[in-house]
C-alpha cells in the first residue's frame, strides 16, 4: 500500500467518518467533505435522538408503573423543550467525539458540498477548490421520501427530520407507514401524552421483521393506546385551520383521521443529488449505487457505502461498509461480511431479529422452532418487563441456527449474542449448552435452544 494514497471521502455521517478513520490508520492523506454536520442522519437526526426521545418515554413509563415496585409518585410532567434539550446535549457531545477523533486522525475536514466533475475530479460548489484523489468513498446517505399525493407537501405534514426539530409537542399525530420510524415516533409522542393512529399499507407493522413478532408488537402497542389501521390506503391530504384530514381507504371503505401534525413514514431513499451518476458512468439500480462485495462500485477507484448502496439502511451495516471500502480501497481485498446483520427497533418493548425470519426459513429448509417467553425469566419478573419472547428458527437436520427473533427487554442488546452464534456457523444445541449467567434476561436465549433439545428448564 502507498503510504501517501490521496482518499476523497463525500459524506461525514457513519457510512464515510469510519472510513476516514480506517485510511488515515492505513497511512492514506484523508480529506472528508461534508455539506452538513459531521455524524450525519444517525447521530444528528436519527439513531441517537430518536432513542434519547425513546429514553425519555421510557422514563415517563418507569414513573407511572412505580408503585407497582412500592414506590409512589406523586405526578410527573413533560417539559418538552427540556427533553429535546437533553437529546441535543447527547447529540452534540458525539458529534464533538467525532470531530476530535477526525482531527487526531489528522483528517482534512471541508465544510462544504462536494459534486464529482468527472471520475477522477471532486469538486467544492461554495469554493469551487477542486481534488484529484487517487481514491474516492460516495458515502452521501439518504433522504426520507413523500407519497405522491394531494397535501403530501403541507406544512403540518412532516419527514423525521422535521419531527426532530418540533419545539412542542402536538395535540394529536398521524404517522403514515408503520415500519421502524413509524413505530418509533408513535410510542416516543404516545409516551408523553400525545394520542397516535398509525396508518399502514400492508397487513401488519414492521414488514421485514418476523410476522409473528411483528403482530405481538402491533398487539403491545394496541393495547397500550395507540391506534393502530392496517390494510390503510391513504387517498389524500386535506389542510384546514390547523387541522389535518388524512383520508383512507380499508377494503373499499372511506375514512379519515385528523391530527394536528401528519408524520411520513414511508421510508427513504438514496441521495445521489451532486454525483451525475449516469454523465460520470457510476452503475446504479433502483435508485441506488451498485457496488460489488469489495464495496466498489463500476468505476474502480471509486467506493460506495452507507444508504447510498441501497438495501440495508441501518447505521451498524453502513459502518461495516465504511471501513471495509477503505480496506479494499487501500490494497487489502476483504469482502463485506453481510451473513448475520441484526435490524432492531427501540420501542418497548425492544425488537430485534437477525437471519431469516421463520416465513422465510420455511421456504428453503426443513426447520424447528423454539420459543421461550418472558413471563418464565426470572430478571424479567423482577424488573417487570415480561411481554414477549426469544424465538429461534433452526435447520432441523444439522441444527444450524438460521434465524433469532426477540421482542422483550433489552432484546437490541441480546441480539449480539445471536449475532455472533450466526456468524460462527452455531447449532441450536451449542448455544443451549452455554451456560448463561442467572438471573438475567440472556437465559430466555439459552432456554429458546433449550426447547429445541430436549426442552427449557424454566418450562412445563
Ligand atoms: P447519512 O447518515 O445520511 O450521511 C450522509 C452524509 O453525507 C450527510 O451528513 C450528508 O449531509 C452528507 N452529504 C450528502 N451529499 C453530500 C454532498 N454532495 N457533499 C457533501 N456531503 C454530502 N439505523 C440504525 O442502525 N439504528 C437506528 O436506531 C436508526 N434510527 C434511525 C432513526 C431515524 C429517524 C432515521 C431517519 C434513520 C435511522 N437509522 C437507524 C438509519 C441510519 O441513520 C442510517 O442507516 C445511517 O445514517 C446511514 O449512514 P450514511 O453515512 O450512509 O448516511
Ligand atoms: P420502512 O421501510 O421501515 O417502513 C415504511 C413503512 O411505510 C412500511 O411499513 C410500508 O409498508 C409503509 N408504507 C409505504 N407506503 C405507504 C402508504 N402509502 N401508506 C401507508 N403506509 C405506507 O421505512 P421507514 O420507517 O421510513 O425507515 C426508513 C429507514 O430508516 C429504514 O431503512 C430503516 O431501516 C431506517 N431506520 C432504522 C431504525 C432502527 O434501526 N431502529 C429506526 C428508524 C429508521
Amino acid at each position: 500500500m502507498a503510504s501517501q494514497t490521496k482518499v476523497t471521502i463525500i459524506g461525514g455521517g457513519i457510512g464515510g467518518y469510519p472510513a476516514a478513520i480506517r485510511a488515515a490508520r492505513m497511512g492514506a492523506s484523508v480529506t472528508l467533505i461534508e455539506k452538513d454536520v459531521l455524524g450525519g442522519t444517525c447521530l444528528n437526526r436519527g439513531c441517537i435522538p430518536t432513542k434519547a426521545l425513546l429514553h425519555a418515554g421510557e422514563v415517563v413509563h418507569t414513573i407511572k408503573e412505580s408503585n407497582i415496585f412500592g414506590i409512589t409518585c406523586s405526578g410527573y410532567t413533560v417539559d418538552f423543550q427540556a427533553v429535546a434539550n437533553r437529546r441535543d446535549t447527547v447529540v452534540k457531545q458525539l458529534r464533538l467525539g467525532v470531530e476530535g477523533l477526525l482531527k487526531t486522525k489528522k483528517v482534512r475536514i471541508i465544510q462544504g458540498t462536494a459534486v464529482l466533475k468527472n471520475a477522477s475530479t471532486v469538486q467544492v460548489v461554495e469554493t469551487g477548490e477542486k481534488l484529484a484523489p487517487d481514491r474516492i468513498l460516495i458515502a452521501s446517505g439518504s433522504i426520507p421520501v413523500r407519497i405522491n399525493i394531494d397535501g403530501a407537501d403541507g406544512p403540518d405534514v412532516l419527514d423525521s427530520n422535521q419531527v426532530l426539530a418540533l419545539t412542542e409537542l402536538p395535540k394529536k399525530i398521524v404517522i403514515i407507514g408503520g415500519g421502524v420510524i413509524g413505530v418509533e415516533f408513535a410510542q416516543i409522542f404516545h409516551r408523553l401524552g400525545v394520542p397516535v393512529t398509525i396508518l399502514e399499507a400492508l397487513d401488519n407493522l414492521i414488514p421485514g421483521f418476523d410476522r409473528e413478532i411483528a403482530q405481538s408488537l402491533e398487539k403491545i402497542l394496541v393495547d397500550s393506546g395507540i391506534e393502530i389501521i392496517t390494510r390503510a390506503k391513504v387517498g389524500r391530504i386535506i389542510h384546514n385551520n390547523g387541522k389535518t384530514d388524512v383520508c383512507f381507504t380499508v377494503a373499499d371503505r372511506e375514512n379519515r383521521v385528523s391530527g394536528e401534525k401528519v408524520i411520513m413514514a414511508v421510508g427513504r431513499r438514496p441521495e445521489l443529488t451532486g454525483l451525475d451518476v449516469d454523465r460520470i458512468g457510476l452503475g446504479h439500480e433502483k435508485g441506488a449505487l451498485m457496488v460489488n462485495p469489495y464495496m466498489q462500485t463500476s468505476i474502480p477507484h471509486i467506493y460506495a457505502a452507507g444508504d447510498v448502496t441501497g438495501g440495508i439502511m441501518l447505521a451498524h451495516m453502513a459502518a461495516a461498509e465504511s471501513d471495509c471500502a477503505m480496506v479494499n480501497a487501500l490494497g487489502k481485498p476483504e469482502a463485506i461480511r453481510d451473513k448475520a446483520i441484526p435490524g432492531c427497533i427501540y420501542t418497548s418493548p425492544e425488537v430485534a431479529g437477525v437471519g431469516l425470519t421463520e416465513e422465510a426459513a420455511r421456504e428453503q429448509y426443513d426447520v424447528e422452532v423454539g420459543r421461550f417467553p418472558f413471563f418464565a425469566c426470572g430478571k424479567a419478573l423482577v424488573i417487570n418487563q415480561t411481554s414477549g419472547m426469544v424465538k429461534i428458527v433452526s435447520e432441523k437436520k444439522y441444527g444450524e441456527i438460521l434465524g433469532v427473533h426477540i421482542i422483550g427487554p433489552r432484546a437490541t442488546d441480546m441480539i449480539a449474542e445471536a449475532v455472533l452464534g450466526m456468524s460462527m456457523e452455531m447449532t441450536a444445541e451449542e448455544l443451549a449448552h452455554a451456560v448463561h449467567p442467572h438471573p438475567t434476561l440472556s437465559e430466555a436465549i439459552m432456554e429458546s435452544a433449550m426447547t429445541l433439545c430436549g426442552g427449557a428448564v424454566h418450562m412445563p
